[in-house]
């Protein structure tokens, strides 16, 4: 039904409530545009999303047991933030690592309403093999992504400038393009939860 109020279409980072967990993409119902977050596990993917929405999500959708599955979060009326398994994780069951792939790629290809593929890097490490390999797959499937720098604040501010260039270099950015940001110490977070916002307009 057409609403006859604008505000009711507007996406809020501020009000973000938990709505699925989900293994089979395919069940996943519709939104009217998302913003999914990927990155390797322990990039700082959780503390980031907590950060941008400012609330405990992982608590709110019952973490860590859903560490494997993708999980939705509503941000305004049919808005999604929608946080991908991080990849790399030795740890799960051999099923569960062979399913992983499969699971991302039916999601990442499946969603017509998917604004923007937030490719989390964490900012010491760099790009690893399997964030380069995430980024061409993207590249590949003409998705719209975002690299964003995470736990910036690990770097010294005398070195900052150096790693931000390293970093964009080797994913064929300009240093500009690369958003640069620390959960912890709120670097960047204003700036990154505004274009969020925009892209779920
Ligand atoms: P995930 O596996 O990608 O969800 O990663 P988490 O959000 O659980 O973070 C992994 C580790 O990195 C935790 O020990 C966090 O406390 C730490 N971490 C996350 N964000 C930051 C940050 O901005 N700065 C620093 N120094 N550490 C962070």
């Amino acid at each position: 039904m057409m609403s006859l109020c604008p505000l009711i279409m507007t996406a809020s980072l501020n009000d973000v409530k938990y709505i699925a967990s989900e293994t089979k993409p395919e069940r996943l119902g519709t939104s009217t545009a998302e913003i999914a977050f990927v990155g390797r596990s322990n990039v700082g993917k959780s503390t980031l999303l907590n950060a941008l929405c400012r609330k405990d999500l992982a608590r709110v959708s019952g973490a860590p047991g859903r560490t494997r599955s993708i999980n939705v979060f509503l941000a305004g009326k049919d808005q999604w933030l929608v946080d991908l398994p991080g990849y790399g994780y030795a740890g799960g069951r051999a099923e569960e690592i062979v399913n992983w792939g499969p699971m991302i790629e039916t999601y990442l290809t499946g969603r017509p309403n998917l604004r923007m593929v937030f490719l989390l890097i964490d900012a010491k490490v760099g790009p690893t093999k399997l964030d380069l390999q995430m980024m061409k797959w993207l590249e590949s499937k003409k998705l719209p992504w975002r690299a964003v720098a995470t736990k910036a604040d690990q770097i010294k501010s005398s070195q900052a400038l150096r790693q931000r260039q390293d970093i964009a270099h080797a994913l064929g950015l300009d240093p500009e393009e690369l958003a640069w940001v620390s959960s912890d110490k709120g670097l960047g977070i204003r700036e990154l939860r505004a274009e969020a916002t925009a892209l779920l307009e």
